[in-house]
C-alpha cells in the first residue's frame, strides 16, 4: 500500500478502537512508582524514513521507557568494546521471563542475550567501565538525544530511586554474575547505573524519532549498517522476552518492549514506530501496544517477511 496517505487515519482508527479497549492488561507493580500510572492512556507515533511523522492519542506524554533503553545500551556497549561484548553475553532467545535466575545458574553466569535483565546488566557494566556512573549515564543520554534529535530527554529520578529500593531480583542477578567473574564493578555501582538507565522517560514521538538510527533514510547514522541490522535481529528474536516468538508471529517486525508499557518497532528501511499503553500482558509486554502494532503491520502490509 501507499503507507503515506492513509497513515493518519490508520493511527486515529487504532486509537479509537484498540486504544479505548476496556481490556487493558495490568500495569507493572513490582516497581512502586510504575504502579501509580493511569492505565487508561494510549499513544502511538510513526516516523517514516523520509522524515514524515504521524501520531495519535497520548503521543506527547512522557513515560518510563524501561527495557527499551537496552537497545541504546547495547549500541553504546558495542561501540565501546566491539564484538568482544559477546564473550560476556550471548545472542540467543531465552524462552524464560525477563528476570529469570534459573537460566543464569545453568549457564554459569553468562546471560543468554543483552535484552533480558541479566544481559542488560552486563551491557551496562560494559559501557560503565572506565567512567563514573554520572559520566556513563551522560553518554547514554547523549546517544539517545542525538538519536531523537531532541535535548529534552531526561532520567526520571523518582522512578530510578523507586527501583533501586525494590530491585532485589536484579541485585541477585548482578551478585550472581559477579560471583562468576562476569561483572567488572561492585554490584551497587552497576545496578545504580542500570536503574537510572531504565528510568529514561520519553514520549511516543520522541521514542519513534530515536529509533530512526536503526532505520536508515534521513535518520542519524550512529552505528554502522551491519550493526544496525544485528541489533534489529536481536530485537526480533529476544526483544519481547519469552513473548518474542509470539510478537514475531503476530507483528513480523523487530521490536523492543519495556515494563512501562512502551514498544519500539523498526520497519527496516521504512519506519520507526513507538506505541505506549501501560497495561501489560502475561509476558510483561504492553497488551494494547502489541495489539496496536499487529493492526498497524496488517494495515500497512509492513513485515520483514515477504
Ligand atoms: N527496570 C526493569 C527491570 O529491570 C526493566 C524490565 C523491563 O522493562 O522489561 O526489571
Amino acid at each position: 500500500m501507499d503507507a503515506i496517505t492513509p497513515m493518519q487515519s490508520i493511527l486515529d482508527d487504532i486509537n479509537a478502537t484498540i486504544g479505548q479497549s476496556p481490556d487493558r492488561g495490568k500495569v507493572a507493580d513490582y516497581i512502586p512508582e510504575l504502579a501509580k500510572i493511569d492505565p487508561n492512556q494510549f499513544g502511538m507515533a510513526v516516523c517514516l524514513a523520509d522524515g514524515r511523522e504521524f501520531h495519535t492519542g497520548d503521543a506527547d506524554t512522557p513515560f518510563s521507557i524501561q527495557s527499551i533503553t537496552k537497545v541504546f545500551a547495547v549500541a553504546l556497549a558495542l561501540g565501546k568494546v566491539g564484538e568482544s561484548l559477546w564473550s560476556r553475553v550471548g545472542r540467543e532467545p531465552s524462552g524464560t521471563s525477563f528476570d529469570s535466575i534459573t537460566l543464569l545458574e545453568r549457564e554459569q553466569g553468562r546471560p543468554r542475550n543483552p535484552f533480558i535483565n541479566a544481559g542488560a546488566i552486563v551491557t551496562t557494566d560494559t559501557y560503565l567501565d572506565g567512567s563514573t556512573p554520572r559520566e556513563a549515564l551522560g553518554g547514554l543520554l547523549r546517544f539517545i538525544r542525538d538519536a531523537a534529535d531532541d535535548a529534552d530527554i531526561h532520567i526520571d529520578e523518582t522512578v530510578a530511586q523507586s527501583e533501586t529500593r525494590t530491585g532485589h531480583r536484579n541485585f541477585a542477578l548482578a551478585h550472581y554474575m559477579r560471583s562468576h567473574g562476569n561483572l567488572l564493578h561492585a554490584p551497587e555501582l552497576t545496578m545504580g547505573t542500570y536503574f537510572h538507565q531504565c528510568a529514561v522517560a520519553m514520549s511516543c514521538r520522541q521514542l519513534a524519532r530515536s529509533g530512526r538510527f536503526l532505520v536508515g533514510g534521513v535518520g542519524p547514522r550512529l552505528v554502522t549498517k551491519t550493526r544496525a541490522r544485528r541489533i534489529q535481529a536481536l530485537m526480533m528474536t529476544c526483544g519481547h522476552y519469552d513473548g518474542s516468538g509470539d510478537f514475531a508471529f503476530r507483528v513480523g517486525l523487530p521490536g523492543k518492549s519495556g515494563v512501562g508499557g512502551g514498544i519500539l518497532v523498526i520497519v527496516p528501511g521504512q519506519a520507526s514506530i513507538a506505541v505506549w499503553s501501560p497495561g501489560l500482558n502475561a509476558y510483561g509486554n504492553s497488551k494494547l501496544g502489541t495489539e496496536a502494532m499487529e493492526a498497524l503491520a496488517h494495515q500497512t502490509d509492513w513485515s520483514v517477511f515477504s
